[in-house]
Formats: structure tokens, C-alpha cells, sequence
């Protein structure tokens, strides 16, 4: 994604936080809207030494400078597992490293705490260039609270003309004490006609499927297409996992046919409650409604099991198998039959079928 071009809705939040004076800003929206984008635009507008309108030139050396990843007065604390998604190595970073060697685990999704203090030495030291320095946490719900706390200082009373971004999903997920230091600054989430440009600007095809697929987050859309779903596949996912066809999904990561199936899952329910589907269109829902949608008892039963593998997708089984395993038992729900229970008009019983 890092070589994706600027999210357009990210203009007028940018806008908002160039005009903040805040030390401290904690960009959040609902999902992933481009928080980091947008963090890293703040901050080569505030490190740019000639800056056009408050944002950053693009020519000078403090903007060369970040743009190599090198600029001394910026800092980014970061998980590991978000370095290569964001294209961002450990030597990009400048975190100092804790030289555990640990690089054969699975890359953590915490900040840690020995980084939030590398971090904070770093922010103790005076400016390398013209004063001002600037560090980014992303996300900060990835600080436990233990490294939280430790930040709390520094985010009270940052040192010199040290400016802190924050970012979240959900704020209500970050400590009280660091959420009432940082002043906010609220994304909100591209219209479908604008996403679906954005999309189309970047060669994508099937745009409305694909963000419909990503929930309405053009980002995700993006990743979707990056990673070789198209929106054909997308469309073909209800019809495929009705008939147990798993190798339809078989080259897919483990995590995301979680996700597909969750969001199936989702919509199915919500047809059983008489809604709008919303990650996949009614068109690919029609085969699995045929002859009827599986029995709400058994979607809600699959729904808890869905969570389950959720929380387990990372656990390092053999992925094929895994896949046909999900699919399979997703399958099964179409094996139940629904009948009129008796003496009970229109109420529903839940069978096996055969
Ligand atoms: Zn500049």
C-alpha cells in the first residue's frame, strides 16, 4: 500500500490537523481510513523546512530526508508485524532494535515497551535540524498498558518542540489517561463514489464489489486487489462455500478466508433478518438462498465458530487443509433443513438433513 496513491479524502482532515496547534493529535476513525497516511503527511509538513500553505514542499532536505526514511527528528514506533505491510523495515524505522534475535517468532503486534523507551531517549535529545521533531505511534492501542503508562509523560509535557501522533481505530480502546492528553482529529470515511475513483485511478477493476468486499474501506479494497482477489472471485465466494468448493479459496491466506466466511456469515444473517446484505451483492447471495438460506440456529452457531478461528488464524496448520476444513464445515450448514414445527405456524425447527 505504500506505494498507493494519497487517499483524496484524507485532504480535509489534513486540513483540520495542519491548523491544530496541539502537541499531541490522536487521528482515529472507524476501520482503517488512512490514519498512517495521514499521520506521516503531518509529519513531513511539520518537519519541511519551506513549507507551501502549511504543507510540505517536497524539495528541501528535511523532505528528502523523509522521504529516505532518515530524517533524525522523526521517530515511528510501529509493531513488527505492520513493518512489511506498511513497507517499512526495521532500518527504516530507526527504532533501536533490542537485539533479542528473535527472528525466527512471529513478528509481535505489540509496541514494545523497550521501543517506547528508545523512543523516549531519542525524543530527550535535541533536534538534529531546525527544532521541531515529530513521533508517530501506529496504532496506539498497541501499547499495553505497561508502555501506555510509560509514554504518559512524555505526552504531558513533550520535550522542546517534540509533536506526538497517535492513531486508532476506536479511541475508547486507548487508556483514559493517554486519550484526554491528545486532542482529536476525526477521519471520516470516503463516500462509495469517491472510494470507488480512487480505486479506478489505481487500475482496479470491479471497484463497487471490491469495496463493498473491504466494507466501504478503500484501503482494504486496494489490498484486496493487490493480493489477486478479484471481484469475480469475491462474487463467486457464497456460491463456492455452499458446494463445499474450498479450492476456490484454497490460494488465499488463512486469515483472509476467515474473513470472507465471517462476512458471509454476516450477510446471511442479515438476510435472515430481512436486511441488505452488505459485503457481497444480493446477485452472489441468490445461489446460497436457493432453495433457502441455512437456518439461523445453525448461522449463529457458525458465526461463534467463525470467531474462534478468527482468534486462532495465525496458528500454523497447513493452510490448504485448513481452508478445506473451514469450507467444509461451513457446507454443512446447508446439509440442515428447515420445517414447520407443528402447531406453531411459521415457526422453525432445525433438522439434519438427509
Ligand atoms: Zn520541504
Amino acid at each position: 500500500m505504500s506505494g498507493a496513491a494519497w487517499p483524496t479524502w484524507l485532504d480535509e482532515p489534513l486540513a483540520r490537523g495542519l491548523a491544530m496547534r496541539a502537541h499531541a493529535l490522536l487521528l482515529h476513525a472507524p476501520g482503517a481510513l488512512g490514519q498512517f497516511d495521514l499521520a506521516m503527511a503531518l509529519a513531513r509538513a511539520w518537519l519541511c523546512e519551506a513549507p507551501k500553505d502549511g504543507r510540505a514542499c517536497g524539495n528541501c532536505t528535511a523532505c528528502h530526508l523523509m522521504a529516505a526514511r532518515s530524517h533524525p527528528d522523526f521517530h515511528l514506533l510501529l509493531p513488527d508485524a505492520l513493518r512489511a505491510p506498511l513497507g517499512w523495515s526495521r532500518n527504516d524505522a530507526e527504532t533501536a532494535d533490542d537485539g533479542e534475535g528473535k527472528s525466527k517468532a512471529k513478528p509481535s503486534r505489540e509496541i514494545r515497551i523497550d521501543a517506547l523507551r528508545a523512543a523516549i531517549d531519542w525524543s530527550q535529545r535535541t533536534s538534529a535540524r531546525c527544532g521541531a521533531k515529530v513521533l508517530v505511534i501506529h496504532p496506539a492501542p498497541a501499547m499495553n498498558a505497561v508502555t501506555a503508562n510509560a509514554l504518559l509523560k512524555t505526552l504531558e509535557e513533550p520535550p522542546g518542540r517534540l509533536r506526538l501522533l497517535l492513531t486508532a481505530d476506536d479511541p475508547e480502546s486507548l487508556l483514559p489517561t493517554v486519550r484526554s492528553r491528545c486532542q482529536r482529529l476525526a477521519l471520516t470515511p470516503p463516500t462509495a463514489a469517491q472510494g470507488q475513483a480512487w480505486l479506478a485511478g489505481q487500475g482496479v477493476a470491479g471497484t463497487e464489489v471490491l469495496l463493498a468486499a473491504a466494507g466501504g474501506q478503500a484501503q482494504a479494497a486496494l489490498a484486496l486487489h493487490e493480493e489477486g482477489i478479484s471481484a469475480a472471485a469475491w462474487s463467486e465466494v457464497p456460491d463456492a462455500v455452499r458446494r463445499g468448493h474450498g479450492d476456490a479459496l484454497s490460494a488465499w491466506p488463512v486469515p483472509r478466508v476467515v474473513d470472507a466466511l465471517h462476512k458471509l456469515c454476516h450477510d446471511l444473517l442479515t438476510l435472515q433478518a430481512g436486511g441488505a446484505p452488505r459485503f457481497f451483492s444480493a446477485a452472489a447471495l441468490a445461489p446460497a438462498a436457493r432453495p433457502a438460506l441455512p437456518p439461523l440456529a445453525a448461522l449463529v452457531a457458525w458465526q461463534k465458530e467463525l470467531l474462534r478461528a478468527a482468534r486462532h488464524d495465525e496458528h500454523p496448520w497447513h493452510a490448504p487443509l485448513r481452508v478445506e476444513a473451514l469450507t467444509a464445515q461451513a457446507a454443512a450448514l446447508w446439509q440442515t433443513t428447515r420445517v414447520a414445527a407443528p402447531g406453531r405456524g411459521g415457526a422453525l425447527a432445525t433438522l439434519p438433513g438427509r
